[in-house]
């Protein structure tokens, strides 16, 4: 392929199911605005053990890590235990130091959305329950089973960083006085979450963010608090299994699944992937809705310092979902393929 200066290589790992099927409808919206992208396949996922043993090929790993950005679809999790597998999105974010993973949540003009909400939920990503080496999950007599997990004063001070530093950036973009909700059950696990509260309270500390509102919310209450007001939050930070919990919860009230990208980043790296999974009910249909997908496309965009293609992008979506063009989980009849094609179509246009 002919290389332009300044062309950035980017990775695409559609892995499984639904993500086969929404990759492409992503590249076709990049290509369409002529992103300087230079694209380069990658396998990973269940399917890519199944067929070669192993989820994620050292040859990906080192693909990978030559490229600018990549662009991950949907994994499939086993729902048993298989000998042998485990996660690749776990593994790429751990061996790409990508250790937050932010997902921004904002109404949508479609049925099942809340209006006014505008937030961004930045999840730790590199411990707590979900880091296998990490986290001892045992069962020796298979009649009791024991889980430790492991949170860090760095891990999480370096989260809360990141969460208070958008906060500054997203108040003086819109605005706002900027507020961050800090998100752990200390009350009970005063040990592990307190470090974490701890460690971002220090953080809230530094002189330079005191123009930043600080408050806290236990999961439980931020879960009840995220359905009956969701309009009342701006940026939340929360380790990585209250971050997931949260993140699908905050999907709900915003249209769906569908809709919701993430950016796992690191200092220097940025893997986007959307928020579903690989869908296994819906594969194989043009049902699977592309938006959160095309998204992931926008957020690579603005990271990469393409904020007007971004933009561009963003609101052909928002006339899609005006035009009613939609997949059968927003209500509407049309195919994967067919919203893909008028959100390419009207980005150029409006671009
Ligand atoms: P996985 O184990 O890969 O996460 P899952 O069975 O949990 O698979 P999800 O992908 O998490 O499935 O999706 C949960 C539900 O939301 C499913 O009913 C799925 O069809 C629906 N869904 C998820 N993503 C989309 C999408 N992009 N378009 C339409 N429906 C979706
Ligand atoms: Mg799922």
């Amino acid at each position: 392929m002919h290389t332009i200066v300044g062309t950035k290589k980017i990775g695409l790992l559609p892995a499984d199911g639904i993500g086969k099927e929404v990759m492409p409808c992503v590249v076709k919206v990049l290509e369409a605005l002529k992103a300087p992208f230079e694209y380069v396949n990658l396998d990973a996922g269940f399917e890519c053990f199944e067929r070669t043993g192993t989820a994620l090929p050292d040859a990906t790993v080192e693909a990978a890590k030559k490229c600018d950005g990549l662009l991950f679809g949907a994994v499939s999790s086993p729902s048993h235990k298989v000998e042998g597998y485990s996660s690749p999105i776990v593994a790429i974010r751990k061996k790409l130091d990508l250790y937050a993973n932010v997902r921004p949540v904002v109404s949508s003009p479609v049925p099942g959305s809340l209006p006014g909400i505008d937030a961004l939920i930045i999840r730790e990503n590199t411990e707590c329950l979900y880091v296998k080496d990490e986290t001892i999950e045992d069962t020796p007599t298979g009649k009791r089973a024991v889980a430790k997990r492991v949170i860090t004063e760095a891990a999480s001070k370096r989260i809360a960083k990141l969460a208070y530093q958008m906060a500054l950036k997203r108040a003086s973009l819109h605005n706002r006085q900027g507020k961050v909700t800090i998100v752990h059950k200390s009350n009970v696990l005063s040990v592990t979450d307190g470090l974490f509260r701890e460690s971002c309270l220090a953080v809230a500390e530094a002189s330079e963010l005191h123009s930043i509102k600080t408050e806290e919310q236990l999961v439980d209450s931020m879960v009840y608090r995220l359905f009956r007001d969701p309009q009342n939050f701006d940026v939340i930070v929360a380790p990585n299994m209250y971050g997931d919990i949260v993140s699908d919860g905050a999907a709900a009230v915003v249209g769906g699944l569908g809709l919701v990208p993430s950016a796992n980043v690191g200092d220097e790296f940025i893997m986007c992937e959307p928020v579903h999974g690989s869908a296994p009910d819906i594969v194989g249909q043009q049902k699977a809705n592309p938006i959160a997908m095309i998204r992931c496309g926008a957020m690579l965009l603005e990271h990469m310092g393409m904020g007007k293609e971004s933009v561009a992008i963003e609101e052909a979506i928002q006339e899609a979902m005006h035009a009613g063009t939609l997949t059968p989980d927003l209500g509407g009849t049309a195919t994967t393929t067919e919203v893909a094609d008028f959100i390419a179509k009207r980005a150029v246009e409006i671009f």
